[in-house]
C-alpha cells in the first residue's frame, strides 16, 4: 500500500437507468450499446491516465500526478474533447447498425449522454490479487459528485482543486456551490460537453486537441453551440502546450 496524489476521472453514461429499467425487453442490446460506448470512450485514454475500474455504465480512470498536478490535470483535461468525440461518433455510429431494429433500447439510444467529473487529490493505492485498487476521501467525492445539481445531461464538471491548477483554459465554465453527502459542501465548475474534434483531425499521434486549436478549427461550424469567448481563450491558452 502506498499514497500518492492523482488526477482522477469518472466518465459516466447518463440516461442507463431509465433505458434499462422501462425497458427490460430489450436489456440484452442496452447492456451492449452501454459497453461499445464505454470501450470507445477509453479506447482514447492516453497513459498515464488508465483505467480503475469499470462501474457498470461509468469507468473510473486515474493518473498518478506527483510531483508535477499542474501538468498532469492539463494533460488529462487536452484528452477530455477526445472523450466526448468519440462517444458522439459511436453512438452515431450505433444508431445507424441498429436502425432495423425497433427495440426500445435501440429506438432511442440517442436519449444516453455522456458526464466527465475531474478531481485530483490524495489517494492510496493498494495490491488486492491482481487488481489495482485505488482509494481516499478524494475517490469518495468524486462518485459522491455523480449526484449533483449541474442543469445538463451532458457535461464536464470539475471540483476546485481541479480548475485551479487550468487556470483560464476553464474560464468559461459555471460555478456551483455543491451539497454532498456526508461531506461539507463545496465549489463545483461545469461546461456543457466539450467541442468534438472536426473530421481528419483524429490522428492521435498529431495530439488532436492541440492541433484542433493550431490550425484554427476551433472557429469551425462544429463549435457554435459554446459561448465563443470560452472556446476562443481556450485556443489561446493552450499554445504554450505545443511541442516545439
Ligand atoms: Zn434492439
Amino acid at each position: 500500500m502506498r499514497s500518492t496524489r492523482a488526477v482522477l476521472l469518472i466518465l459516466d453514461i447518463s440516461g442507463y437507468t431509465r433505458f434499462i429499467h422501462q425497458r427490460a425487453v430489450s436489456l440484452e442490446h442496452a447492456e451492449g450499446i452501454i459497453t461499445e460506448l464505454i470501450e470507445a470512450v477509453i479506447d482514447e485514454a492516453d497513459l498515464p491516465l488508465k483505467v480503475n475500474k469499470l462501474e457498470g455504465d461509468a469507468a473510473l480512470l486515474f493518473a498518478e500526478c506527483a510531483p508535477d498536478p499542474a501538468l498532469q490535470l492539463r494533460q488529462t483535461f487536452l484528452q477530455l474533447g477526445r472523450f466526448f468525440a468519440a462517444f458522439s461518433q459511436r453512438l452515431e455510429h450505433i444508431r445507424r447498425k441498429r436502425g432495423h431494429c425497433g427495440c426500445d433500447a435501440c429506438a432511442n439510444v440517442e436519449q444516453l449522454q455522456l458526464k466527465a467529473l475531474l478531481h485530483q487529490g490524495p489517494i492510496v493505492i493498494k495490491q488486492v490479487r491482481q487488481f489495482e485498487e485505488i482509494a481516499g476521501d478524494a475517490v469518495i467525492l468524486l462518485h459522491r459528485l455523480l449526484k449533483n445539481d449541474v442543469p445538463a445531461s451532458q457535461y464536464l464538471l470539475l471540483t476546485a482543486d481541479a480548475r485551479q491548477p487550468l487556470g483560464d483554459l476553464c474560464a468559461g465554465f459555471e460555478r456551483l456551490e455543491q451539497a454532498i453527502e456526508g461531506m461539507p459542501p463545496c465549489a463545483v465548475y461545469w461546461t456543457p460537453s466539450l467541442p468534438q474534434a472536426p473530421d481528419g483531425l483524429r490522428d492521435r499521434s498529431a495530439t488532436p486537441q492541440v492541433a484542433l486549436v493550431t490550425q484554427g478549427a476551433l472557429r469551425s461550424h462544429t463549435f457554435h453551440h459554446l459561448p465563443r469567448p470560452w472556446w476562443h481563450r481556450l485556443g489561446e491558452r493552450v499554445k504554450h502546450l505545443l511541442p516545439r
